[in-house]
């Protein structure tokens, strides 16, 4: 029989890589309270609709990427591929709507069938920030002001927000058809995806992934000829807002989110330290989206972040080292360790028990942990009530009571 193989664009991690994508999650954890954002929790899976009707079927996400399936019931499910849309649906079926404005936070696995590559797997990791029912530039400032927080406390430098406007729905159908007639004019050297979204979603074009569109969406129409006042208002509300928080950003003109009810604020988090996957966190003003799940118009501003991208980033994170590794000698000193181990650890002492080997072995099992203390316990010191207590960085030995060790450990 062949060994088992893991799912491909999965990832299974050990101590310090796993401590990683924990240590961004924590973060995350802690920051999102600094700014009163609650914690939900929303289920993996979903009717499919939930996302095809919000993610729109002209995305990638949508037309190849959605891990779906019918269940025994019949009902086709579909694993999630981002949050807003669960979280979206939950504000509506779940009655959340009697608390709005909602500052929102999430984490947890997401799931896209695309191929694999160094930043880019089919299971991935997303913190999530959504504020939902508030209209105001504020909720774009202070939900940018969250991700750019997070990020510094993440230690993450040069991750650069880009910022864009896609104004209100009158600015972006005006910009629309005017990227429509310029694909149109260039369509014979678009790539074969950018042909095809020439007419569904002219928008998509300018995110296109194919070298060969570059020169002509760099040459394309920029949104700032259609901005209604009131559009251009907001921008410049968000974008002053940024600054004087003083946080960072730069204009990207041609930064679009695909679907038709984005408005206003678009924005990404990019760095050019993980190549082709350098957008570590995405998002934008969506006020149009929970209509499309049939609810009533509800204006909202969010982001998801790639933990794994992140995680790639961050610096070591701290090592778990035991404070003091027990060794044990003799039966009856194994015995009477397990009282101690148990009573260090239920005092908050991080402890670890060595009991394989001989003495040297041991020691040097203690020393490989990172301890800083062994605690030798023998048959004949037990007698006396005593044990061992090596400080392991300078060698020194002495006899400590066994009532007192925590105390001998932490002077
Ligand atoms: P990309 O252009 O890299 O495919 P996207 O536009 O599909 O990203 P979003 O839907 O905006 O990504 O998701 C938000 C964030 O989630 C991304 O900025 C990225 O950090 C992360 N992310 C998206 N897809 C993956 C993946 N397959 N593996 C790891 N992280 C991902
Ligand atoms: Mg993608």
């Amino acid at each position: 029989m062949t060994s088992v193989q893991p799912v491909r664009g999965t990832q299974s991690l050990l101590g310090d890589e796993a401590d990683r994508l924990a240590k961004v999650v924590a973060t995350f954890d802690r920051v999102r309270r600094l700014y009163g954002f609650k914690r939900v929790e929303v289920p993996t899976i979903e009717q499919t609709a939930v996302f095809a009707r919000t993610i729109g079927e002209t995305t990638d996400v949508v037309s190849k990427e959605m891990y779906s399936f019918e269940d025994r019931g019949g009902e086709s499910i579909t694993l999630r591929p981002e949050f807003t849309a669960g979280i979206c649906r939950a504000y509506l079926s779940e009655g959340w709507q009697q608390f709005a404005p909602l500052k929102l936070a999430a984490s947890g696995s997401a799931f896209r069938y695309e191929r694999p590559q160094k930043g880019r797997f089919r299971e991935f990791h997303q913190l999530d920030a959504e504020i939902i029912g508030a209209g105001e530039s504020q909720a774009d400032i202070e939900i940018l002001c969250l991700a750019d927080q997070l990020l510094k406390e993440l230690g993450i430098e040069g991750a650069i927000l880009q910022l864009n406007t896609l104004g209100d729905p009158e600015t972006r159908s005006a910009w629309r058809d005017a990227l429509y007639e310029h694909f149109r004019g260039h369509a014979a050297a678009l790539s074969e995806d950018s042909k095809a979204r020439l007419e569904r979603n002219p928008l998509r074009i300018l995110d296109s992934k194919a070298h060969e569109d570059w020169p002509i969406v760099d040459s394309a129409p920029t949104i700032d000829d259609f901005l209604t006042p009131e559009a251009a208002d907001f921008f410049a509300q968000v974008s002053e807002g940024l600054t004087a928080a003083g946080v960072q950003w730069e204009r990207a003109p041609r930064l679009v989110r695909g679907l038709d009810y984005y408005r206003h604020t678009a924005f990404e988090f990019v760095t050019d330290r993980l190549g082709a996957q350098g957008t570590v966190l995405a998002g934008g003003r969506y006020d149009g989206l929970i209509e499309a799940l049939g609810g009533p118009h509800t204006p909202a501003v969010g982001w998801a972040a790639g933990v794994e991208r992140l995680a790639m980033m961050i610096g070591e994170p701290e090592a778990e080292k035991p404070s003091v590794t027990v060794i044990p000698l003799g039966p009856r000193a194994e015995a009477e360790a397990q009282r101690i181990v148990a009573g260090l650890r239920r005092e908050g002492v991080a402890t670890d028990m060595a009991y394989r080997g001989n003495m040297k072995k041991r020691l040097s099992r203690a020393n490989s942990a990172g301890a800083a203390y062994a605690l030798i316990i023998g048959d004949d010191e037990l007698d006396r009530g005593e044990a061992q207590l090596k400080d392991l960085a300078s060698g020194e030995q002495r006899s400590v009571s066994l009532d007192l060790i925590s105390e001998a450990i932490r002077s």
